[in-house]
């Protein structure tokens, strides 16, 4: 753990591994050796009912077996990053588990809703935009 920072709108997480090695996913091989790396924003369970946003470095390891196609490869944190993924495995599993998962076809046909990229964002709760349906879902059983 890195910083923790509250923010007007999010509490905001800095986080970066800090196990030396990762495994390559294409081959097994352990490597060591990291080749830079990048910083991810990822959405995560509110607390106390205001957004998480933990900003993860991830590292990028080369892989030393010369017979495998990845040159390089990024490392995965289990349990909080998936490839390619906007949120923690915890909060994909609690918005699925809400109803609002990821991955939801949109309701409306092609046509007029899709393209009005400039719609209020509250228009649509169920939409892809993490912060928004968090908001929205999780605050529904804050009084528990
Ligand atoms: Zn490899």
């Amino acid at each position: 753990m890195e910083s923790v920072q509250v923010e007007e709108d999010a509490v905001v997480f800095t986080v970066g591994s800090a196990i030396p090695a990762a495994t390559c996913p294409s081959c097994g091989t352990t490597s060591a050796r990291t080749h830079g790396g990048y910083r991810r924003r990822l959405a995560d369970l509110p607390i106390s009912g205001r957004p998480v946003r933990i900003d993860v470095g991830v590292r990028r390891f080369r892989c030393d077996d010369p017979g495998c196609g990845a040159a390089t490869f990024a490392e995965q944190i289990p349990g909080l990053t998936a490839p390619f993924a906007r949120r923690t495995a915890g909060l994909t599993d609690r918005l699925a588990a809400i109803g609002a998962g990821a991955g939801r076809p949109r309701r409306s046909p092609a046509g007029r809703e899709a393209g009005h990229a400039s719609l209020p964002r509250h228009a649509d709760p169920t939409g892809p935009r993490t912060a928004q349906a968090a908001r929205g879902g999780i605050d529904g059983d804050r009084g528990r």
